[in-house]
């Protein structure tokens, strides 16, 4: 017991020596390969005494072992833990197994059997020092994994965000349309579904005229206008540069209609702010077409289209139903 408190001590020593000394060799780049394994060797040799005191086979040795090995599987670089692992084992086999099965070493001595009793759950020193050893690591640990998780799903949700929203108007983008307009066709139940492209009216003009962050603003203001013009089950998205297209599913001629000219409505009652003095309308057209039986996705795509170009044709700022 008394041998062990010294090794604890001199460890500590040796940690807190290493904090100051390891800053001041920050930025030497040999300290820096060499630093991380010569960190993980102490680490390990402390461990590896603390599980060699304790027992093998004991829960604290157990827990602590994981807990070590999951840390440097999160903190550190693959190679460090290959090092680590090679390093371990061989102090494992070569000096405590071989040295417990031939008798030189005995196993546990922190909990000598013979000084604390048996059976040695009745002891509370055994008690504590199980409890000692395995609870705080493991509190670290499951913190640990919790923030890890967290970040992990924040992670994954931004990137499935950055994967299928338009970078400019933070609507769907071309793949997710693309997506979800060949998934009508897969679909079974043959529901009507509607189609709508909408395009802004005389855009080059705007951006001719104010400029092009001027015409990224319109393009905004425009989504944001046309999304809540819509329900929260219908799809809209960037279909290209000044093309937005709506999917509207289970649909029925005069809903569609309403749909089509609250957009309409939408963009030609707002003004865009280019400046203090200055305001404008960007009116849109739109092409609208209804899907009936067995029709193929990219036939009602086309109607849509055509009715865009029927609605241009007319005069713009209007609804065409193909
Ligand atoms: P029409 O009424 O016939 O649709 O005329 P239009 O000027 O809207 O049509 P046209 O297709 O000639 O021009 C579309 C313009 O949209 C051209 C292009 O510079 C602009 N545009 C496309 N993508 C963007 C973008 O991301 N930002 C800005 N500012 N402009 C864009
Ligand atoms: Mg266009
Ligand atoms: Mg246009």
């Amino acid at each position: 017991m008394r041998f062990h408190l010294n090794i604890e001590i001199l460890e500590a020593f040796v940690t807190v020596l290493m904090i100051p000394t390891f800053h001041l060799l920050r930025h030497n780049t040999f300290a820096k390969k060499i630093l991380p394994h010569v960190c993980i060797a102490l680490i390990t040799t402390s461990l590896v005494f603390d599980w060699y005191s304790s027992g093998l086979l004991a829960a604290g040795t157990v827990i602590n072992a994981m807990d070590f090995l999951y840390l440097m599987i999160v903190l550190f670089d693959r190679r460090f833990l290959l090092t680590t692992l090679i390093y371990t084992i061989s102090i494992f086999v070569v000096f405590l197994s071989s040295g417990m099965v031939n008798g030189e070493m005995n196993y546990a001595p922190l909990f000598n059997l013979a000084n604390i009793g048996y059976p040695n759950f009745k002891n509370n020193f055994w008690l504590a020092s199980t409890l000692y050893s395995s609870v705080p690591p493991l509190i670290v640990c499951v913190s640990l994994l919790s923030t890890i998780l967290t970040q992990w799903r924040n992670r994954e949700n931004y990137i499935t965000q950055l994967s299928q929203r338009d970078g400019l108007t933070s609507i769907y983008n071309r793949r997710v349309l693309t997506e979800n307009l060949m998934a009508l066709d897969q679909n079974q139940s043959q529901l009507p579904y509607a189609i709508l492209i909408i395009d802004l009216d005389f855009f080059k003009s705007v951006n001719d005229t104010y400029g092009h962050i001027v015409g990224d603003h319109v393009l905004i203001d425009s989504a944001k206008l046309i999304q809540q013009s819509i329900r929260a089950t219908d799809i809209l998205g960037r279909y290209g540069g000044e093309e937005f297209l709506i999917i509207i599913q289970d649909a029925t001629m005069p809903d569609i209609q309403g749909v089509a000219e609250r957009c309409r409505k939408a963009l030609a009652d707002y003004r865009h702010v280019v400046d203090a003095k200055s305001k404008i309308q960007v009116t849109c057209s739109i092409g609208v077409a209804l899907s009936s039986h067995h029709d193929n996705v990219m036939h009602v795509l086309d109607s849509a289209d055509q009715a865009l170009y029927q609605a241009k044709i007319n005069g713009r700022n209007q609804v065409c139903l193909a």
